[in-house]
């Protein structure tokens, strides 16, 4: 496949030529190493990266230079003044600018690597290259587009045609743009240094035809781009603020001395934003890898979050995105680990490569639209139709360009210590026989890594490094104290309701089902009523992963009653689906239920129904109309389960207070109907297998006598008069 890209200098996406078949050249613009990298600086060295990864994975061979810059922005008087504390603090240790550089370097080489950038082919540093550079301006005095002044070069702006072509910036938008730089040697305000006089006391100077001094801030990337990749290279990138003057200046420089262009290709990334406005140091909003360690967020985080922006787009950061990142990284690293642990399926790899990584490819080819391949991997992820062996091979393939590193999470389990897969085996061992003390004491031997028991004869092993720490956990004591947007607009179109207590494995089956065919913008709640501890934070581990969970947890049993209206409190659907975890999804059930809700008429659907004549005896049925609908599966409008006042917090236990739900509805006139159960499984329910005949009886009775009560001689029932649409038999 061949890239397509925006070209700065041609104003349009054009499709990636080369000079040499087969072979991309590509020089960007690298890091100036007097403080550590920000994470605007990597979004632009990321974008390098995945124009390079996508080009290799398009087979082509990319030579890649990245310059180091060490000299020209490090102005000596700026040192002194102490304007940089690393720096203040480097001179008080006695050090020179140039340790002061290497520090940096080294630092930035470490940033780019736990990033996932892959190194350049070269890092040429600029005082490395000063003799290059000058001889780069005496060709420029020798065609007369160079003047000297008192031991320092400019370029006559004005006697090179070209200038402005990238940048746009011609005429009055160029003295605009220089405005500020005042220098009386200068014969135009609009020219720049290309060499400057060496001020007394200046650690870094060379000799140079006009004296002592130093390079001006452009002339570097002329001279190492060319001697690197010759005088006509492929591709050259930076972030937006390069354009002008630094992308402009080596235009000049570079066409000025060789008579011809220089790059073929002008990609610029757009910039990361923080509060608003550009990422950097003089504003004061910058925030370095170091920081996220700090705050222990895996660097990854931040490259999995670029991915979800594309490079012309401006990309606003903040914390509460970035955990989002982690989290979704975090997602896909457990998915990664199942479908590489618990394998399953062939693999036929013509079929994969047509079926998903073809269409992956046409999106990085399109711009490189890495939003755009990743929702499509991210369909991959769930698609039914293929294997786990086989979403492993298309994503590990996928990697090489996303550059996530999910090779390294696929092995974790072949690399994991024997001594610690033997505990965790002779774990897996203790818990099929029930022994959970000998099972519990075990984990104290997995040495840092993690097991998440699925059915009783499988684990998933993951190194704990890796993963995110386990949400802080909110308490609430009361439904009421949960956020109450009642009394907003809806927002979303689904809101699932989960009350959960004790069983986490249950709750992974019901999510994973729920997850698997929510739409995009659906969410869910999980409210925990009570569990022990242990259980709540399991419950947080199978939660956390995916961002549109949000789980709280209660101190106590809340009652069912309670923990529903803390449910209905939190929703912002409009549709709102309250599921037991005794329940599978496993199929598209939003579909179907939203076409009945649809209809105003109707107030309430579920898979299964009730129906009844007397409010005594109830018979399940999974088509039309009915007096109520099973509490295991139920969706109702948002906006009619508050008009009947949400759920009656007296029923404490679940029994009953679904059909008092449903008459409820039925009571303000609305139809209940049945859908059918082909998209959902009811699994055994362990709440109620856990009570005693005797415990069961009690709980029932109490919960019966209210809502018969309550109901009696109400206009419940379905008449004839009822226009209710049975099912066509
Ligand atoms: P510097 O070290 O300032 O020369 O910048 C190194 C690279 O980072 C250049 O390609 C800049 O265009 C880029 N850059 C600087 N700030 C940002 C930002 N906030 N967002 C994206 N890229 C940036
Ligand atoms: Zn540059």
């Amino acid at each position: 496949m061949q890239l397509s890209i925006y070209d700065t200098l041609q104003r349009r996406v054009v499709p990636l030529t080369t000079e040499r078949a087969g072979e991309v050249r590509m020089y960007t613009c690298g890091p100036t190493v007097y403080r550590p990298a920000h994470l605007g600086n990597l979004r632009s060295y990321l974008l390098a990266d995945w124009i390079r990864r996508t080009l290799e994975y398009f087979g082509n061979t990319v030579v890649a230079v990245k310059n180091i810059t060490d000299v020209g922005h490090m102005r000596q008087d700026a040192v002194e003044r102490g304007e940089d504390k690393v720096i203040a603090a480097a001179l008080a240790e006695g050090k020179t600018p140039k340790q002061i550089a290497e520090f940096y370097e080294a630092r930035f080489h470490e940033d780019e690597r736990r990033l996932g950038i892959l190194p350049a082919t070269r890092f040429p540093r600029a005082t490395d290259h000063v003799p290059e550079m000058i001889s780069i301006i005496e060709r420029l005095i020798a065609r007369g587009l160079a003047y000297e002044v008192e031991g320092a070069v400019y370029f006559a702006v004005k006697r090179f045609a070209g200038y402005g072509k990238l940048s746009g910036n011609v005429g009055e938008a160029l003295r605009q743009g220089v405005r500020g730089e005042i220098d009386p040697d200068k014969h135009d305000p609009v020219d720049f240094a290309l060499w400057k006089k060496a001020e007394a006391g200046r650690a870094l100077t060379w000799e140079s035809p006009w004296g002592r001094g130093f390079p001006g801030w452009h002339i570097e990337c002329s001279a190492m781009s060319t001697k690197y990749l010759g005088e006509r290279f492929d591709l050259h990138t930076g972030g937006v603020d390069n354009i002008f003057p630094h992308h402009e200046d080596e235009i000049a420089q570079s066409e000025g001395a060789y008579g011809h262009p220089s790059v073929r290709h002008w990609v610029h990334g757009q910039h990361l934003l923080a509060d608003g406005v550009k990422m950097a140091k003089s504003a004061r909003n910058t925030v370095t890898i170091d920081d996220l360690v700090e705050l222990d967020v895996d660097p990854l985080a931040f490259r999995y979050l670029c991915l979800l922006t594309h490079y012309r787009t401006r990309m606003q950061f903040s914390h509460g995105a970035l955990r989002q990142a982690a989290e979704a990284l975090d997602h896909l690293r457990q998915r990664v680990r199942h479908w590489s642990q618990v394998p399953q399926g062939e693999l036929t790899h013509t079929a994969l490569d047509a079926r998903w990584l073809e269409p992956f490819g046409r999106a990085l080819a399109d711009d490189l639209n890495l939003p755009a391949a990743v929702a499509w991997l991210q369909r991959c992820a769930i698609d039914r139709a293929i294997s786990d062996t086989e979403r492993l091979a298309v994503f590990l393939e996928a990697d090489k360009v996303l550059g996530l590193d999910l090779a390294s999470v696929a092995s974790e389990h072949a690399k994991a210590p024997r001594d610690v897969i033997a505990s965790i085996e002779e774990h897996r061992v203790a818990r099929a026989a029930r022994d959970f003390q000998r099972a519990d004491d075990l984990r104290a031997a997995f040495n840092g890594y993690r097991v998440e028991d699925q059915a009783a004869d499988r684990a998933v092993l993951s190194r704990g490094d890796l993963r995110v720490p386990a949400r802080e956990r909110k308490t609430i004591s009361s439904a009421k104290e949960v956020p109450d947007r009642r009394g907003e607009a809806p927002t979303r179109s689904w809101t699932v309701g989960i009350v959960t207590r004790e069983y986490p494995a249950d709750l992974a089956r019901c999510l994973k089902g729920v997850l698997a065919f929510l739409p995009a913008d659906g969410e869910v709640f999980v409210l925990d009523s009570g569990s022990r501890a242990e259980v709540q934070a399991k419950i947080g581990d199978i939660a956390a992963p995916d961002g549109r969970v949000e789980v709280y947890f209660a101190d106590r049993d809340l009652g069912e009653g309670a923990a529903r209206n803390a449910l209905v409190r939190l929703a912002r659907g409009r549709m709102v689906l309250m599921l037991d975890c005794s329940v599978e999804i496993t199929g598209d059930l939003f579909g179907p239920l939203a076409q009945v809700l649809a209809d105003g008429g109707v107030g309430q659907a579920g898979p299964w129904g009730l129906r009844t004549s007397d409010l005594k005896h109830f018979d399940e049925v999974t088509s039309g109309g009915t007096e109520a609908v099973q509490g295991y599966c139920a969706a109702a409008r948002r906006e009619v389960l508050l008009e009947i006042g949400g759920f009656d917090e007296r029923y404490r236990f679940y029994r009953n207070l679904d059909i008092a739900v449903s008459l409820a509805i039925r009571e303000r006139g609305y139809r209940v109907m049945a859908v059918g159960a082909g998209c959902a499984r009811r699994h055994a329910h362990r709440v109620w297998e856990s009570l005693s005949e005797d415990e069961r009886l009690k709980r029932s009775r109490r919960n019966f006598d209210r809502m018969y009560r309550r109901f009696h001689g109400k206009p419940v029932l379905i008449t004839e008069s009822d226009e209710v649409g049975r099912s066509p038999d």
